[in-house]
């Protein structure tokens, strides 16, 4: 039976993290588009992050994407620690999505201190590693040329995400996946 989150009827088995890839587009009226992209740093079920590099990655790249892009609207982490949901106003490809995502990473490198880490702005201002942050994102952008490849070769899905899914909802959804740009997955 299909869920209502987009990414609970995918297998995650089958994925080849990192990857970023289009979960959801969401249509809200008058031309208004909302798309959101996984930003997936570990291999679901095998690694995960600490904590406390979630939560610097988290302030940074909310920080520093707005920078470059004027249409972020949320950048949240997954609650299984192993990446995170970015949310854009527009339908931005994913080419232009990874640029966006692999220039904020650099400034991740670059930066000497984590914004807002402290009790006035931030609700656990301790609770933060810069380093665990910088060596998440250089093991993520040591692969940034696999980052479009979601499923993983020989998966039971690689070929077509919409296959794992029911039937009567895969020809709809089956733009989704590895080289989705969205245009299936409006809701
Ligand atoms: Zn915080």
């Amino acid at each position: 039976m299909k869920l209502n989150v987009e990414s609970f009827n995918l297998d995650h088995r089958d994925v080849s993290a990192p990857y970023i890839r289009v979960a959801d587009v969401k249509r809200l009226g008058e031309g208004a588009v909302l798309t959101k992209y996984d930003v997936r740093f570990c291999q679901p079920n095998r690694e995960h992050l600490e904590m406390d590099a979630v939560h610097s990655i988290e302030h940074m790249f909310a920080e520093f994407s707005r920078n470059h892009a004027p249409n972020v609207v949320d950048f949240s982490p997954m609650g299984c620690q192993t990446g995170f949901y970015l949310m854009l106003a527009g339908e931005p490809d994913v080419p232009a999505t990874a640029a966006l995502v692999e220039t904020t990473f650099r400034d991740i490198l670059a930066a000497t201190a984590v914004p807002a880490a402290n009790e006035v702005q931030c609700g656990w201002g301790a609770h933060h590693s810069l380093k665990g942050a910088q060596d998440a994102v250089t093991a993520m952008l040591a692969k940034r040329s696999a980052w479009e490849q979601v499923m993983a070769p020989g998966a039971p899905s690689a070929d077509d995400a919409g296959a794992r899914l029911a039937p009567e909802t895969a020809a709809s959804e089956n733009a989704t996946g590895a080289s989705g740009v969205g245009e299936g997955a409006a809701s």
